[in-house]
Parts: C-alpha cells; structure tokens; sequence
C-alpha cells in the first residue's frame, strides 16, 4: 500500500521537523519540499538534503531522468514553472474548492500540472522502493490539488502553530546554506503581513479539515510529545493501533536523524546524528508588545480555535 503523507501549513511551523521525524520511519523516504523541485533543484540548482548540487545529485538524477518529457529539459521546467504559478496561486483558492466555478482553461491547466506530478510522484516510489513519501511542501493551494489527485492515497496533515511564535521567527535573519553560490538569508516578514498570510493559509486547510479531508497537528503538540504524536500519526495513516508502531528513533527530547535527499526546507534538513526536540517558545519573551498584538488581534479566532489563548 503506497500512501503519501503531505505536510501542509504556514512556513516557520516547524514542518521541517516533523518532516524528518515521519522520514526515519522504516520504509519512508523524505523528499522536502517537492513543489520547489522544478524552481529549486532544477532550474536553480541549490543544495539537495544530502549535500550535493541538486542537479549533481545521483539520487534524484536517476528519478528526473526517468521521467517522460517531450520538450528538452529546460523547457519542460519552464512549462511546469508557469503551470504551477497559475494553478497554485491564492487567487486559485475559490477554484480549487469549487471545481464548478473553474473555467475550461484553469481545468486543462491544472490536469496539465497533475500530470507531471503524478509522473514525479510514480518515479519517486519506483525509483526508492518506499511504501510511504513525506513531502514537507506546506502550501495549502499545492495541499488542495495533491488531494484530488491521490485522494485517500495522499494523508495531508495541516501544521499549525502560534502565529505569535510565527511572526517572530519571521523576524529572523538565517542564513540559507542550499544557495551555496552566494550568502543569502530567509526572507524576513514584517508581523502585520506575517498575520495576514498565517490567517489565509490555516483558513484553507481548516476549510480542507473541516471536510475530512485532512488531520490536525499543533507543532506545539509535536514537540511536547514528539514519539506519542509521530506514533499517533502514522497509525493514522494505516488504521492500526499506535502501539503497534515502531519509533525507535525518537528519545525524550531527541532524535536520531539520518542523511535525507530533500528538495527543499527548513537548514535543519541538513542536520543528522543526534538532534534535539525543544519548543522555541523565544518569541514570548522578545516579541515586542506592539507586534504580538498586532498578530494577535489578526489571527484572534483562530487563536482560540487551536486552543493556544
Ligand atoms: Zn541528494
């Protein structure tokens, strides 16, 4: 049974994290970001987990070069680039609810998309053998659009976490080690756009959870209970007992993390060996007045609604 577990949420949850926490399962293969497989890999040629050039990378040179494409390489990412800007977009958002209101040219565009990663998602499991992908990609429109695609195939679990401790991670600089031809740091996000975007992404993918289509999972929780919840959620996916789930590579407060060909992330996919799970709770004490309530008075109700005020 192949199944793919799509985490989906704001960047700066902690996506990363659980994204090679579910990775170290036996029979899992972490990927990273997919989406930013043509943008990133490809087209740009930053760092794949493991180290290497993405393009350099043997891993992910035997599943590109398998894949079926009748233009020449630069072109195919070209059209696959414009694809993905057009369908995924949040202007999109009402279209990919409602696939009545599409108009025939998003409908060709978007099966035009969903073929292409079907094809990369086919090569991915023959090429590694796995029975389970984790593809860390977070953005909801992207969570939409795999899940009418592989239906009960696809498990997306949607990742929250305080939009306060958000912001303020926003507001850091970090040095981005995949773009290894230049220094170049993360995008920084002023707190009141940071509030906004937060409010939009969680709205989409609680709108997808209140439908059944996906699972729940504060990064809080995930920290506070790293082995229970990685346990909890795979036994999810496959409808078994979590006590039947083997964790072996998570200790109180700690992983043990090996190498991963990740596309894309957060620097700690770089991380391996011993690695500790601690809440990054900083933002409580260094988040100016001001700018935590700023976010608060934006993402209020949804505050309330995953229980963090
Ligand atoms: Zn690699």
């Amino acid at each position: 049974m192949r199944k793919i577990i799509l985490i989906a949420g704001h960047s700066r949850s902690g996506s990363t994290l659980l994204d090679r926490l579910l990775g170290e399962m036996d029979g899992f293969v972490t990927v990273g970001e997919l989406r930013c497989l043509w943008i990133r890999g490809l087209h740009e040629d930053q760092l794949c987990g493991c180290g290497t050039a993405f393009k350099s990378c043997g891993h992910w040179r035997d599943i590109v070069a398998d894949l079926p494409a009748a233009e020449t390489r630069e072109s195919w990412v070209s059209r696959v680039l414009r694809l993905q800007r057009l369908v995924e977009k949040s202007k999109a958002i009402p279209l990919l609810l409602n696939p009545s209101l599409r108009p025939r040219e998003f409908s060709d565009q978007l099966d035009e998309y969903k073929r292409e990663l079907r094809s990369l998602v086919s090569g991915i499991f023959e090429k590694t053998g796995a029975r389970v992908i984790v593809d860390s990609s977070k953005k909801p429109t992207y969570a939409l659009i795999m899940k009418e695609l592989f239906g009960d195939d696809v498990h997306v679990v949607h990742l929250v976490r305080d939009s306060r401790a958000v912001a303020f991670s926003r507001l850091r600089t970090r040095l981005r080690p995949e773009i290894h031809w230049m220094k170049k740091h993360m995008a920084i996000g002023n707190p009141l756009r940071t509030g906004v975007e937060w409010r939009l992404a969680n709205s989409v993918l609680t709108a997808m959870h209140d439908a059944g289509r996906c699972t729940q999972l504060r990064y809080e929780d995930l920290v506070e209970r790293p082995r229970a919840t990685i346990a909890g959620l795979v036994a999810d996916v496959f409808a078994v007992n979590p006590s039947a789930v083997q964790v072996p590579h998570i200790y109180a407060g700690a992983a043990e993390l090996s190498m991963a060909h990740s596309v894309a992330g957060n620097p700690m996919r770089f991380a391996t060996g011993r690695i500790p799970i601690t809440l990054d709770d900083e933002w409580k004490k260094n988040l100016s007045r001001m700018r935590r309530n700023v976010v608060t008075l934006l993402t209020r109700k949804q505050l309330k609604q995953y229980n963090f005020i």
